[in-house]
């Protein structure tokens, strides 16, 4: 058959078999490409928004193949999902992990090793062990497919150890096609993940991470509470999660909650596992309006009308806050992402670090320095958020918190023009502290050791406090006129724009930044002056009554 021919075949196939297994009428986004590309074997990397349907980019193949593909997947209940949605579809999929009994272990084997299995899940620990590796090198192996791949880089918010073994144990199996798939890729988790597999030359699908229904908001904590509730009422019957750090938080929310009146269960790694399962179930089948859980709450979970996301703490990590506010809306409809930010809670999170290895926690607080600067910043937080996933979003959204309620917006010109020349005088060497310990005067051992105190640019923007330069550096970053070298802890460099604009200054427009701190303080004291207001209104009230007494009493004319 000529070769135009088989494609137009192959095309009406893959469109069969998806109606015929899966009842699904279209592919959706980059489905069918992706699918394309593994059938040829090609090594295949997929960058695609929770929700986007990439179970369907290796299950798909898998049934079209011959042999078996094995599905790597970081979670018991997750593999159990899947296994239990294909086996309803009717494709035999079976899975291999601890859960399994000796006995019920071998049958697995056996039937993957007559063919009989299209997709086998394995956990990574039970893949890294020498029992798997025999029998799998007695099978036919069509692909192995790597879900949530973010897993594998240190980068990343769910970093797995046992991860970075994989392509070892593939390479043992011998000569097959790799497809990795992840939510969450910044461009250094990306890299990461190829180089670690070894597939620097995969075919890359990435599509946009802009969730276009979601909107995106950030409250300073205070009345926190109080908050939470006015907020779960707004949304009353409507499905929601809200996250906590901890487990105690978590059976204290979900408690005030439902004092409150709110059909709400708990969900953490602390509960006993049935109790889990019900409660995860109970909000699935909608006997449970809202989940309060911790982050080992969602990964994986197909509930496609979550209204609203709510981060109770501030999260560890922009990566994960994306991942767990892409639980909501998933059906395209209305989700509401409404995150609460303390910088207590930095502080707080950062002292959990602190037994951690070197690396590690130098990880963790930039992460938490990205988050923070995120609840900070005054500019379109969908803007935020695609940059930091490397994407470039030109215009504001208007449809976040920023772009609803803008704050004031200041001309600068002398002011960017002084944050570049001090990037370029230290020789794009430094991230924005040095930077705006520089541009202050402020010296210090390293500012001296580096004898930046010498430099032209020293000291000539000592007229504004950190939290300013601090926030021009980013906004400068968000509009590209500097950028950040991820593969070197956050240094920034300049870019051409950044160069143009050396040369030619010009005035550009920038947003104050939130002071959240100050912001609440103020509301305080507004709320204390309110009150006081009202005490001398009471005790005005109190008084004339006491004259009018008096003065019935002596007899004297009313006195008001
Ligand atoms: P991801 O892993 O990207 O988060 P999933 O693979 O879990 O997403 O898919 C999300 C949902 O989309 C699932 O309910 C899935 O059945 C559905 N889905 C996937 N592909 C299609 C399609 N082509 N048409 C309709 N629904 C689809
Ligand atoms: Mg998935
Ligand atoms: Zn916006």
């Amino acid at each position: 058959m000529p070769a135009v021919k088989q494609a137009v075949k192959r095309e009406a196939d893959l469109k069969g078999k998806l109606k015929e297994v899966f009842g699904y009428g279209q592919f959706r986004g980059t489905q069918e490409a992706i699918i394309q590309n593994v059938i040829e074997g090609n090594n295949t990397f997929v960058i695609m928004p929770t929700g986007a349907g990439k179970s369907l980019c290796y299950q798909l193949p898998a049934l079209i193949l011959p042999g078996t593909a094995i599905v790597i997947s970081p979670l018991i209940a997750l593999m159990k999902n899947q296994v239990d949605q294909l086996n309803a579809f009717g494709v035999n999929a079976q899975f291999l992990n601890s859960t399994l009994s000796k006995s019920e272990m071998n049958r697995v084997k056996k039937d993957v090793i007559s063919g009989e299995v299209k997709l086998l899940y394995v956990a990574p620990e039970s893949l890294t062990k020498d029992e798997t590796i025999d029998f799998l090198q007695k099978a036919t192996i069509s692909f192995v497919a790597i879900d949530e791949a973010h897993c594998i880089s240190e980068w990343g918010h769910d970093f797995r150890p046992e991860y970075r073994r994989i392509r070892g144990i593939i390479d043992n199996i011998g000569q097959v096609p790799i497809i990795a798939l992840t939510a969450t890729a910044t461009p250094k988790v990306q890299l990461d993940i190829q180089k670690n597999l070894q597939m620097d030359e995969a075919s890359v699908f990435k599509t946009s991470f802009n969730r276009t229904n979601l909107y995106y908001e950030v409250r300073p904590k205070h009345n926190t509470k109080k908050q939470l509730i006015q907020y779960v009422k707004q949304h009353k019957n409507k499905a929601g999660i809200v996250y906590c750090l901890s487990r105690k938080k978590v059976e204290e929310i979900a408690e005030l909650l439902r004092v409150n009146d709110v059909k709400a269960l708990p969900y953490h790694a602390g509960l006993d596992p049935h109790v889990r399962m019900a409660n995860q179930d109970a909000f699935l089948n909608e006997e449970a309006d809202v989940i309060v859980a911790t982050i080992a709450f969602g990964m994986g979970i197909d509930k496609p009308d979550v209204r609203f996301v709510i981060h109770y703490d501030t999260p560890k990590s922009i990566e994960g806050y994306y991942q767990e506010t892409g639980r909501g809306g998933r059906d395209g409809l209305e989700g509401n992402c409404l995150m609460f930010y303390s910088y207590d809670d930095i502080v707080k999170l950062e002292k959990f670090n602190k037994d951690k290895p070197v690396t590690e926690r130098d990880n963790s607080k930039l992460l938490l320095q990205e988050m923070a600067n995120y609840a900070d910043s005054a500019v379109c937080r969908r803007k935020q958020l695609l940059h930091y996933f490397g994407e470039h979003f030109e215009k504001d959204c208007g449809f976040c918190d920023n772009c609803k309620h803008p704050k004031e917006r200041f001309e600068a010109k002398d002011e960017v023009l002084m944050a570049l020349k001090a990037v370029v005088q230290t020789e794009e060497r430094f991230g924005i502290e040095h930077i705006g310990t520089v541009l202050m005067g402020m010296n210090n051992a390293h500012v001296e050791s580096y004898g930046h105190n010498a430099l032209p640019i020293y000291g000539v923007g000592k007229d504004h406090d950190a939290a300013f330069w601090h926030s021009l550096l980013r906004q400068t970053l968000l509009n590209g006129f500097l950028e950040k070298d991820i593969e070197n802890f956050g240094v920034v460099k300049i870019c051409p724009k950044g160069l143009d604009f050396i040369e030619n200054p010009h005035s550009i427009k920038l947003t104050k930044d939130h002071n959240y701190e100050e912001e609440v303080k103020e509301e305080q004291e507004k709320e204390e002056v309110q009150e006081a207001a009202g005490h001398d209104a009471a005790l005005f009230e109190m008084l004339k009554s006491l004259r009018k007494k008096i003065a019935k009493e002596k007899n004297l004319p009313p006195y008001v």
